[in-house]
């Protein structure tokens, strides 16, 4: 969502996407059709949903499908209830993931959807109808060969499955590939729930190494306790040995200088609804959190949170970009200015995608794997693509996000170019 960041305007996300192209395309020296083709979604659509709602009312609500670039196969992406989404912003995202399925060499292309609503506010089958209706509007444009959606912010494998389940109704027979993210009963791939943060602390690892940097008991800081960061916390500790000194959500957050303990600050979330209050810790805001100094700093919620206007004191070794957008244009200069070493989004947190693919492998095959192997043919796809976007990176002399855009925006591109788009 664009946000007001102290003394600058609002910062349009879609504008921050075509920022970032064209700093990539400049380095690169794409040619201009192939350029402009990329500024671009290919198509989108806006859809209008009257949902009943338990009082016997009727709300409108409005929703967005982005389908950004299909060259590489079909279109891939989550869909994020929020009260803040834009156009833009699910554009910038339908951006971000072309980008993410390049970079980790998935044979699809990026796509995003949003309902603008608070589904805090919405009971159990107000969410299940609103789902609903939102699949009937853009079902047409969905499919195992056009676009399969997933979970995103606020969205879970429940409202996966009411969406498989509407899709299926619509055609009149059993579809579990058009969406992933699924629960396990219904098609979902072992090792889906905490493939991103998974994802992320291979990159870390990498990273780690790369800067000669020992992660065991060092010390991080995740904003943003949903899905990626809850299992960032747990992931951390169990997989590098990492001691999570601070975390937050929404509401706010929690600090202890000897470490957060992951299964009793997960019930506390479970039980009260937030971290706030979390006995035995301190409190921190939210910024307060972002410039502790930390090993690893993990921005795992919203964009534009590492700004101009902080950016500068920042003091993390390593930051783990499990969020979308969280880091702006002007921020990363200042970053790399600092020798702080960034995971960029579309790389750290292409663990989902990648097992989202695996997902829809396993349906289109009828054949499960076990956890094992998922982990396993996660972690080669995630330490490939970390080495392709570090190489890159030092060979054109930028930083990582620009590094990630080389290797994702040459491979768009060339299948452009073979396909005769441009
Ligand atoms: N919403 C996740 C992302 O931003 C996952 C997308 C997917 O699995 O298709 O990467």
């Amino acid at each position: 969502m664009p946000r007001r960041i102290p003394n600058k305007e609002i910062i349009n996300p879609f504008e921050i996407a075509q920022q970032q192209l064209d700093q990539a395309a400049a380095i690169m020296g794409l040619d201009k059709a192939t350029h402009e083709m990329l500024r671009w979604p290919l198509r989108e659509l806006h859809v209008t949903l009257p949902v009943r709602m338990d009082d016997g009312t009727v709300r409108v609500f409005h929703g967005f499908r982005v389908q950004y670039n299909d060259a590489r196969g079909p279109n891939k992406g989550g869909i994020r209830f929020h009260p803040d989404e834009t156009i833009d912003t699910v554009r910038a995202l339908a951006a971000w993931m072309t980008w993410k399925v390049a970079v980790v060499d998935i044979p699809l292309g990026g796509g995003k959807g949003g309902i603008i609503c608070n589904p805090k506010e919405l009971s159990a089958t107000e969410l299940e109808r609103l789902s609903r209706a939102y699949v009937r509007q853009v079902g047409r444009v969905l499919g195992l060969d056009k676009d399969i959606p997933a979970p995103d912010v606020y969205t879970t494998p429940q409202i996966m499955a009411w969406m498989m389940d509407e899709f299926s109704m619509m055609q009149g027979y059993n579809e579990f590939g058009m969406i992933t993210g699924k629960p396990l009963a219904l098609g979902g791939s072992a090792g889906r729930d905490d493939a991103t943060a998974r994802g992320g602390m291979f990159c870390i690892r990498e990273a780690a190494w790369m800067l000669g940097l020992s992660l065991e008991g060092g010390t991080c800081a995740i904003q943003g306790y949903g899905n990626a960061g809850t299992f960032a916390h747990k992931l951390g500790t169990e997989l590098l040995g990492l001691k999570t000194i601070a975390v937050s959500d929404s509401k706010g957050g929690v600090y202890d200088e000897h470490g957060l303990n992951y299964a009793d600050l997960k019930a506390w979330k479970d039980k009260t609804g937030s971290v706030v209050g979390f006995p035995g810790a301190e409190p921190i805001t939210n910024e307060d959190l972002l410039e502790l100094d930390v090993m690893v700093l993990l921005p795992s919620a919203m964009e534009e949170v590492i700004n101009v206007s902080n950016a500068g004191n920042i003091k993390a070794r390593i930051v783990g970009e499990l969020a979308n957008g969280p880091t702006t244009p002007e921020a990363d200069v200042i970053l790399r200015e600092k020798g702080i070493y960034v995971i960029p989004d579309f790389l750290c947190n292409a663990g989902g995608v990648t097992v989202s693919y695996f997902e829809m492998v396993q349906n289109a095959s009828g054949f499960y794997w076990d956890v094992e192997e998922v982990h396993q043919r996660l972690d080669k796809k995630m330490t490939s693509a970390f080495h392709a976007v570090h190489t890159t990176a030092l060979r054109y002399g930028v930083h990582n996000r620009l590094g990630a855009y080389i290797v994702a925006v040459g491979r768009v591109a060339e299948a452009m170019r073979l396909r005769g788009w441009v």
